[in-house]
């Protein structure tokens, strides 16, 4: 049997781009079809605007602790419209660096939507193409609740990033990492930012500890939280969008923005028509090496819901890659993945939440400290940092790490490391901190939690 492609790759996101460059490297003749513009959700719609947006907003803050270091900061406001331009602009720099990423191999970029017609084959642009193998990766996309006004008031993270005029006030639902980074986005850009969320604590999912400082620190920073609530109807009239929360309340908002999680992208994909065995999710089931239930069709990242994280989206097909066409036996990991919420301030994790680690193990000891970092004694902002060890007492290992405080991210990533290579609080311990920083924190708590 001949085909036209070794490999059709559906999707030119973060996992798509780097499964089809790896496999074209190891001499695969392939083509990547993207309806959309490659880059995908972490390069056009995610990570990278997110945070570009996120550092512009950071700069209020650091204007109001720099007159605690005494500068006469007077800020005259701030362009939205030319922030959302610098922004387009990288994007689109990025998004021709992932064509010549493809381009460069030898990688074939076909424009249009796919739908999947056979263990082999691939319609696209009401043209047949057929491959030896199909990869989906075609990503996820935000979820809307069914909730009146819901899907014609509400925008999602795709608008939020390219609004022409930027709200004075905003209510965003949901309170994970989507509704955390981009309430801190707005607020820091000056917006009356409201956050509405069902359960007691923001980020479930996230150690208990975490959950609490973060709260604290929302409001710290001005940001209105509705623990508790959810929306029950959005109208709008002339005065603005009006958010009807379930305690009875009313808000009047420029803007609503639902949070409130994503879903894989296979609608139109038709994967169940060929046999493919779907979750309930609309996500791919794949085994560990991402085969489906067709032999001959593989799926990565967001569309099979496991850990939807880019670099993990990126593992995956990395790994297909070299299994398939570089002669290697080789899985993604899924165990110990660090990520970071972009929130102000940000939060990172690696590993178990103290809630995790005590249902696993039959002992756990906990090391914790809160503190004001030095910046902001000067600078008078009265936020606190909180970071968290948490060691399985019988090997001394450290199963979890957790920080809220600025850099979160950059300090997780090497801790990250350690805690892989299966870490104990002595080596922790053995290991001399860098002074003065807040990383040293890390291994220089001595005293458990009683
Ligand atoms: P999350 O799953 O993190 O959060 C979804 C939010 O929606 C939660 O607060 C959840 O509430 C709420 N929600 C869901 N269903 C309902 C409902 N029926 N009624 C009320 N509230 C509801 O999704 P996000 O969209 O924020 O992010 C999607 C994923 O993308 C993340 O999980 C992460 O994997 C990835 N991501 C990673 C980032 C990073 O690495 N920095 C940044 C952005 C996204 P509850 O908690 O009560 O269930």
């Amino acid at each position: 049997m001949t085909y036209d492609y070794d490999l059709i790759v559906i999707g030119a996101g973060s996992g798509g781009v780097r499964a089809a460059r790896i496999s074209a490297g190891h001499g695969a003749k392939v083509a990547v079809i993207e309806g959309d513009r490659p880059g995908g959700t972490c390069v056009i719609r995610g990570c990278v605007p997110k945070k570009l947006l996120m550092y512009g907003a950071a700069f209020s803050a650091d204007a109001e602790d720099a007159r605690g270091f005494g500068w006469n900061v007077k800020v005259e406001g701030h362009s939205w419209s030319n922030l959302i331009a610098e922004k387009n602009a990288e994007l689109d720099r990025l998004e021709g660096i992932y064509r010549s990423l493809l381009k460069n191999v030898g990688a074939e970029l076909i424009d249009g939507w796919a739908i999947v017609t056979g263990p082999n084959q691939v319609t696209v642009n009401k043209q047949e193409l057929t491959a030896e193998r199909i990869l989906i990766a075609a990503g996820g996309a935000p979820q809307l609740l069914d909730v009146p006004g819901m899907a014609e008031h509400a925008i999602t993270s795709n608008e939020a990033l390219d609004l022409e005029i930027f709200p004075d006030e905003i209510v965003i639902y949901g309170s994970g990492y989507i509704a955390l980074e981009f309430a801190g986005i707005f607020n820091g850009f000056g917006a009356k930012t409201h956050l509405v969320y069902r359960s007691d604590l923001p980020l479930r999912g996230f150690d208990a500890d975490i959950r609490r400082e973060i709260a604290t620190a929302l409001e710290g920073r001005g940001i209105i939280l509705h623990p508790e609530t959810t929306i029950s109807a959005i109208t709008d009239d002339d005065n603005g969008k009006q958010v009807s929360l379930s305690d009875g309340a009313v808000v009047t908002a420029s803007q609503v923005m639902a949070a409130t999680g994503r879903s894989p992208n296979t609608g139109g994909l038709r994967l169940d028509e060929t046999g493919v065995e779907m979750g309930g999710r609309g996500e791919v089931i794949v085994d560990e090496t991402s085969r489906t239930s067709v032999p001959s069709i593989y799926a990565v990242g967001d569309v099979t819901d496991r850990i939807n994280l880019t670099p993990v989206a990126i593992a995956e097909g990395h790994a297909f890659a070299d299994s398939t066409y570089g002669g290697m036996n080789r899985g993604a990991s899924h165990d110990k993945v660090a990520s970071a919420v972009f929130s102000q301030p940000p939060i990172a994790t690696v590993g178990l939440s103290e809630e995790e680690a005590a249902e696993k193990y039959a002992g756990i000891t906990v090391f914790e400290s809160r503190f004001r970092a030095l910046k902001n004694t000067i600078s008078g902002r009265a936020e606190k940092s909180y970071m968290k060890l948490i060691v399985e007492t019988a090997s001394n290992r450290v199963v979890g790490v957790h920080m809220m405080g600025p850099d979160s991210g950059e300090i997780m990533q090497g801790i990250a490391i350690a805690v892989k290579m299966g870490a104990t609080k002595a080596d922790f311990d053995a290991t001399i901190g860098i002074h003065p920083t807040a990383a040293e924190e890390f291994v220089t708590m001595r005293s458990p939690r009683s």
